[in-house]
């Protein structure tokens, strides 16, 4: 986290622009050491490129160090993700949270609260964004993570409520998530495990509704909310997952093999609008929907140059939210052709096109396709829904994709 106001500081104000480096001191002075680090192992152009390459992190295109911070921050979490150096232990627990059946929202929760970067009073102290570290539930205790979901009395009435094995699991004081989460695994049914992060996510929603002057809620009602919250959403998932396997003829979207996730972009050009939308979307295995972004971007004058900067920025989502095995595909040949090429570009676009394939090395594993649009029909969708929220951009992390639902459906039929 940053330390005090550099909201508007410039990233340019952190770099020599001589030496084509990192102002090392300056960095490390705004920034804590670990994101400091981050920032400095981004690699800096050499090339005496133009200053007017798009920042593609805030809907005003300006290249803030706020803004960079939530980008270096994601990559951090992403790093943590896939990282070496958690054990077998540790892997396990990202697996079981990764198929957890619950909500994508739910899913990335429980990545975040084993990953301590919730906003918890105590993380917000470190951060010197709050003074005050101790629990607004309960006064007495320092709010960790593992506190505000699991020790804190105010919540143990969930728990007590809960089913039997959390209920009698008396057993507190866990120094952290992670071991909090390897005792659960070892004691609970993955139905059980799914109830336990549905109930800690409503804890965290009533623990952020009183301190944001909300009023706490009767919390043994919460137990039976998730329930019932866990239930439905399997209920929905298993519905899908019955459709008949309807032969569609023409293109068709086709799901990724297991170990990878399949992202799909397009772009759309709005005339008389002067900007461009383009829609991206992460699915599995099984189409079900892992991550979504529609918005919009600048005036653009060719198809060709609005498909790339799409292309550009779904990746770059992409590795936002957490995947690093991908199988990119989009329908416009010019597009996938140029990113693929190994050789150098000198178009216009050249810039976009050695991003992209900058972006490409850091992946762990990817590979790139060009696919007729009847197979990408919920980006074009979603590029398409852009038209109507110019000012913001749009993210669904759900299996619940309100604007694409029909063109979802469509490709599900195939699976
Ligand atoms: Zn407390």
């Amino acid at each position: 986290m940053v330390h005090g106001d550099v909201g508007e500081l410039m990233v340019a104000d952190l770099i020599n622009s001589n030496l084509h480096i990192w102002r090392n001191e300056e960095v490390m002075a705004y920034f804590h050491k670990e994101e400091a680090d981050a920032i400095c192992q981004i690699p800096l152009s050499r090339r005496d490129v133009n200053d007017d390459i798009i920042w593609l992190h805030n809907s005003k295109r300006l290249f803030t160090v706020k803004s960079a911070y939530h980008v270096v921050r994601k990559l951090l979490i992403d790093g943590n993700w896939v990282g070496t150096s958690g054990g077998c232990a540790e892997r396990k627990l990202w697996t079981a949270i990764w198929k957890l059946k619950l909500p994508n929202k739910i899913k990335f929760f429980g990545w975040r609260a084993c990953n301590d970067i919730l906003s918890t009073a105590m993380n917000l102290t470190r951060r010197k964004i709050i003074k005050e570290s101790n629990c607004l539930l309960c006064m007495r205790e320092l709010e960790s993570t593992v506190h505000a979901l699991w020790d804190c009395v105010a919540v143990q009435d969930i728990w007590t409520g809960s089913i039997r094995k959390l209920q009698k699991w008396s057993v507190h004081g866990q120094a952290d998530m992670k071991q909090l989460m390897e005792a659960l695994l070892e004691r609970l049914t993955l139905d059980e495990w799914d109830l336990f992060w549905a109930q800690a996510w409503f804890i965290w929603n009533q623990r952020n509704c009183v301190v944001h002057g909300g009023k706490l809620k009767e919390l043994s009602s919460l137990t039976k909310r998730a329930k019932e919250f866990a239930d439905e959403f399997k209920q929905a998932q298993d519905h899908l997952a019955v459709q008949n396997r309807q032969q569609v003829s023409g293109d068709v979207w086709q799901p990724p093999s297991t170990a990878e996730y399949k992202l799909n972009f397009d772009a759309v050009i709005f005339s008389g609008l002067d900007r461009f939308g383009f829609g991206a979307i992460v699915r599995n295995e099984k189409g079900q929907v892992m991550a979504t972004i529609s918005a919009s971007g600048p005036r653009v004058n060719t198809s060709d140059e609005a498909e790339l900067l799409a292309c550009c920025r779904a990746i770059e989502f992409a590795i936002d939210v957490g995947f690093s095995r991908l199988i990119i595909k989009g329908d416009n040949s010019n597009v996938i052709q140029a990113i693929s090429s190994p050789l150098q570009n000198f178009s216009l676009f050249g810039n976009v096109v050695n991003d992209i394939r900058y972006l490409l090395c850091g992946l762990r594993w990817v590979r790139v396709g060009c696919i007729r649009r009847g197979a990408n029909k919920v980006a074009h969708v979603l590029a398409q829904y852009a038209r109507n929220t110019l000012d913001e951009d749009m993210y669904w992390m759900e299996d619940s994709l309100p604007p694409a639902l029909e063109a979802l459906y469509h490709d599900c039929l195939s699976l």
